[in-house]
């Protein structure tokens, strides 16, 4: 009964893995299940989104130096 609370089932093999397990220990199959899991699945694309957009606005203000290196 407790070990059903700090266990899950893998839903790929039926393996039981611990709960804070990321991925299946016997097929490696990761648990994409609502909570925690998605909450990190989403973090790292607000990072990138974030590395986008001050990649652009470099990009932006690069271009921007060039163009009035050239018309001068
Ligand atoms: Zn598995």
């Amino acid at each position: 009964m407790s070990d059903r609370m700090f266990a899950q089932t893998c839903p790929n093999c039926g393996g039981i893995c611990p709960q804070q397990a990321e991925t299946c220990k016997y097929c490696k199959f990761s648990f994409a299940g609502p909570g925690r899991f998605s909450l990190n699945a989403i973090v790292p694309r607000r990072r990138s989104l974030k590395f986008a957009l001050i990649a652009l606005a470099i990009l932006m203000i690069v271009v921007l130096l060039v163009i009035n290196i050239l018309r001068s």
